[in-house]
């Protein structure tokens, strides 16, 4: 266990599925390099088969008894998907009765291949949310357990979870270990690679891409034992914000708003059913476990309270006005951090991160 924990937390019921996070992930850190097919944050409808495909069913994560569970690594054509380019140069040079625009490969897969089809019948009792997800850089992760080279780590200042890449032999028993499945291997070096919370960024106070660029403005971050963080109080104050599959063992430290209302449902004559919920709550206490009904029920009553007197705290929280309170990143804390590692203040690196081959030089592959 690491001294001082990041978290992110998400507000289901604000995301709009625009996948502008990804996109910010992608071209900051996934779009070349062997890194094309990954998806650091991806955006999944749900239900649906997710990213990679029927990444619940994989394996990975821990029992009862605290045991490594034995995990599949997804396959690249089936699971994750080939990433594909399109012919933009033939689009110039071809003659015009043989011009058109197609991807270089015929995709099979690819991620979001099921997107907003969700489940029940259109319009009677249809519904889905989306599910941003990211890597949840456990308390106790799967992946560092898995891995037989001591090649992960979980830093001591942050709990941010990074792969060692001089001593990663791309083994990917971390793959089958992480039962989230956000950890993947880079062909092109034969690592192990997944997302870092952009600590660069947060190393400068500033949150990872994907919260500060997200459109719904769903994402908070902070430190949590930090009694003034918004995450603090979304987690352990409110209790709303609960981990993904807790199942799992794994201790995540993404929480997650779960969706609170949902339309009713229409009957064959599509007349609305009052009093129903299209969305069944046995998908959430998957999702979630069986606090899932404490936070929904917490949600409410503040929705109720915040109409009736005008004034709720959470509900002020989750309206998100400033980004400002929504991230807490104290670089003070990481100033003093470099001064005890003996590093230049604020130097945007992790020692550990850049002392091999892969990571320093940048662009020598
Ligand atoms: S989500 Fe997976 S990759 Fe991330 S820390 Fe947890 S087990 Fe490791
Ligand atoms: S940017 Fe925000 S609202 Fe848009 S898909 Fe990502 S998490 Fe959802």
């Amino acid at each position: 266990m690491s001294k001082r924990q990041l978290a992110m937390v998400m507000d289901l019921n604000k995301c709009i599925g625009c996948q502008t996070c990804t996109v910010a992930c992608k071209t900051q850190w996934t779009n070349r390099n062997g890194r094309e097919y990954m998806y650091w944050n991806n955006v999944e409808t749900y239900p649906g088969t997710g990213y990679p495909k029927n990444w619940m069913e994989l394996g990975g994560g821990f029992d009862a008894a605290g045991d490594l569970q034995p995990g599949v690594i997804p396959n690249l054509e089936a699971d994750y998907g080939v990433p594909w380019d399109y012919n933009y140069e033939s689009l110039m040079t071809d003659s015009a009765d043989h011009r058109h625009f197609q991807p270089h490969v015929s995709p099979t897969w690819g991620p979001n291949w099921d997107e907003d089809q969700g489940a029940g019948v259109f319009p009677v009792d249809n519904y889905f949310f989306y599910l941003p997800r990211i890597c949840n850089h456990c308390t106790n992760p799967g992946c560092l357990s898995a891995c037989p080279r001591d090649a992960i780590f979980k830093r001591e200042q942050d709990g941010v979870v990074l792969v060692d890449l001089d001593r990663c032999q791309g083994y990917r028993y971390c793959i089958a270990g992480c039962p989230y499945k956000k950890i993947y291997f880079n062909p092109k070096i034969s690592k192990s690679e997944k997302c870092i919370l952009c600590f660069p960024r947060i190393e400068q106070g500033l949150p990872p891409a994907c919260a500060q660029q997200c459109v719904g403005r769903i994402r908070f971050v902070g430190f949590l034992d930090d009694e003034e963080s918004q995450v603090y109080k979304l987690v352990h104050k409110y209790k709303v914000a609960i981990g993904l599959r807790p199942d799992y063992g794994t201790q995540p430290n993404v929480y997650y708003v779960p969706p609170t209302e949902s339309p009713a449902k229409f009957d064959a004559e599509g007349r609305i059913i009052e009093g129903s919920t299209r969305l069944p709550i046995e998908e959430l206490e998957k999702l979630f476990g069986p606090e899932v009904h404490h936070a929904i029920k917490t949600l409410k009553a503040e929705m109720k309270k915040r109409k009736e007197t005008g004034v709720s705290e959470l509900m002020d929280i989750l309206i998100a006005y400033q980004h400002s309170d929504m991230f807490r990143l104290d670089n003070h804390y990481y100033q003093e951090v470099a001064k005890e590692q003996k590093r230049t203040p604020l130097a945007p690196v992790d020692t550990r991160y850049i002392a091999g081959k892969f990571t320093k030089t940048g662009g020598h592959h």
